[in-house]
């Protein structure tokens, strides 16, 4: 009998503010549960700024 949780994360298509060119821009979202962030070494198609401190504007969740 198992008793472990099994987390889902989903990568799904969404957009992320970002703070330097504080544009909307689209990004690849994490998605785990009701929590999600922005997939870590992405850029700014915009300026080339780390959006790994951006946050999430828009998660396309598959219903
Ligand atoms: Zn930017």
């Amino acid at each position: 009998m198992s008793s472990k949780k099994t987390i889902i994360i989903e990568e799904v298509n969404g957009k992320a503010y970002c703070y330097m060119c504080t544009h909307v821009v689209d990004a690849r979202v994490l998605v785990a549960g009701r929590y999600v962030e922005t997939k870590p070494g992405q850029r700014c198609p915009r300026c080339q700024a780390s959006l790994n401190a951006g946050s999430v504007m828009e998660a396309a969740k598959a219903a």
